[in-house]
């Protein structure tokens, strides 16, 4: 690309932000690019990872193995994950300034930084300060209106039905 990157936000309740972030990596790849993609709050099973890497162009950083929900991990763990995720940014700050990437995905980045794992500042700062031609993608449940004023796309994804409201939880090859 030899245009300046667009940076996009998948937000919202409803299903299909980090499939939207995924499609958006196997294009980019398809058409020729290189990609990051990289998850936050995740332990780096998803279906899509197996997938992700054997697509030419795509290259993976995963998640911390030690990740629990939030509501069950001690101060001692909250802290472990804190100083994991905030290393884990800034290993990507420093590949993409390295390395020429066309796209950066930072899925599930936004409820990272609202548990306080990253820091919101740190990150715009990045983003106002990305490499030229670098387009990144954003995914989460609800960005902090910073994040809205550096976007060119904001997609909101909203629930209207999902399963989970019956009670059945996260499936293999659907949702993870
Ligand atoms: P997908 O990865 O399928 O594109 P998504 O990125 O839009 O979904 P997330 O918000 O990242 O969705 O959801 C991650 C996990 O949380 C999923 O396994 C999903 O089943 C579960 N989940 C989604 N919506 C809710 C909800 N309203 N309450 C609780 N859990 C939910
Ligand atoms: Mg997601």
């Amino acid at each position: 690309m030899n245009c300046k990157g667009l940076i996009h936000i998948y937000f919202g309740n409803g299903k299909g932000k980090t499939t939207a972030a995924i499609g958006l990596s196997v294009r980019c790849a398809g058409g020729g690019g290189k990609v990051l993609f990289c998850q936050f709050l995740k332990d780096g099973l998803s279906g899509e990872i197996n997938a992700l890497k054997k697509v030419d162009g795509i290259k993976i950083i995963d998640g911390y193995e030690k990740i629990k929900f939030i509501k069950y991990m001690t101060e001692e763990e909250k802290k472990a994950a804190e100083i994991f995720y905030k290393n884990q940014f800034n290993d990507i700050v420093n590949i993409v300034n390295k390395e020429e990437f066309d796209l950066l995905v930072l899925d599930e980045i936004i409820d990272a930084l609202n548990i306080g794992f990253l820091d919101l500042d740190e990150v715009l700062r990045f983003l106002e300060n990305r490499p030229i031609g670098l387009e990144v993608a954003l995914t989460g449940r609800k960005p902090d209106s910073r994040l809205f004023d550096i976007a060119d796309y904001v997609s909101d994804v909203l629930k209207i039905k999902h399963p989970f409201d019956k009670g059945i939880g996260s499936r293999k090859m659907i949702e993870k």
